[in-house]
């Protein structure tokens, strides 16, 4: 494995890969989550670049930029070991020199849900990802359900934007009890790691109750009792897949998404209600 950290090197060592070439950006302290968008690609593609770097602009001014976990050294073996080819892991002045300013917005989309408690998230997210998708040139871009309106909102950009690299999702990689693996459970207590499979269990008969009829009110005010205290929801809704506007009825596409807070540590999940 190759490994870059400035954007000319990035272009000239991409330029002699196979094609077709997948790509997996991410922040690092890999886990098998991440791992399983590199077998995904692995499957799907000639060679593999993967991407680590912890993007300041999509960190809001108290959120947790500076004690992110980090952990290049275990992530380089990691993406040897998966058979990735190329590591770009810059550092932020590569990306953002002296003197950047543009911004990419997608409207609307990224004002919801994410977007309406870290407002200038998804501005960071799509910002850096044109730049990554302009470096790599990838064909295929890996992304995880994981993180579902991530996916909605980069799926609109490459639309929006023809970036010429098609997006493939990825289910969610959980622990046994259902906890969706995130860099961020490494700060869950005790405590809080015993409570968190109860925002999957709770988005789980959301369903159950979608299902069975009712419509996404009482499914919401009947789901939202199963999230163990101290867990604090920030929102639970069914959402349409690509707008993410909210809906009244279960129809598909759609996820169930919904967030909570563990302490100081936020949790994402959803479920994906795919179209027969
Ligand atoms: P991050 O490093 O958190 O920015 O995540 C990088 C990529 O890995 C994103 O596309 C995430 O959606 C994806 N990802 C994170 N956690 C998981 C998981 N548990 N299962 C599948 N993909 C994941």
């Amino acid at each position: 494995m190759r490994v870059v950290s400035t954007v000319a090197e990035a272009r000239e060592a991409l330029s002699s890969l196979p094609r077709p070439l997948g790509f997996v950006p991410t922040m690092g302290a890999l886990h098998a989550g991440h791992l399983e968008l590199v077998r995904a690609a692995r499957a799907q593609c000639a060679a593999v670049a993967a991407s680590v770097f912890v993007n300041p602009t999509q960190f809001g001014p108290l959120e947790d930029f500076e004690r992110y976990p980090r952990d290049d050294e275990g992530d380089r073996r990691k993406l040897q070991e998966c058979g990735v080819d190329l590591l770009f892991a810059p550092g932020v002045d590569a990306m953002y020199p002296p003197g950047f300013s543009t911004t990419v917005d997608v409207g609307e989309i990224g004002t919801r849900y994410e977007g309406a408690i870290r407002p200038t998230h998804f501005r960071g997210v799509t910002t850096v990802v044109s730049k990554l998708i302009n470096v790599v040139q990838a064909d295929m871009l890996f992304l995880g359900q994981k993180d579902a309106q991530q996916t909605a909102v980069l799926r609109k950009l490459v639309r929006d934007l023809d970036f010429p690299v098609r997006v493939e999702i990825v289910p969610t990689v959980r622990e046994a009890d259902g906890l969706a693996l995130s860099s961020r459970n490494v700060y869950l207590s005790p405590e809080l790691r015993a409570a968190a499979p109860s925002l999957h269990r709770a988005l789980q008969e959301m369903l159950a109750l979608l299902r069975a009829g009712k419509d996404a009110r009482a499914a919401r005010e009947q789901a939202r009792r199963l999230l163990d205290p101290p867990a604090i929801w920030d929102y639970v809704d069914l959402v349409d897949m690509d707008t993410f506007s909210p809906l009244q009825q279960l129809r598909a596409p759609a996820f169930i998404i919904g967030a909570a807070r563990f302490g100081s540590t936020r949790l994402l999940d959803n479920l994906m209600v795919a179209a027969e």
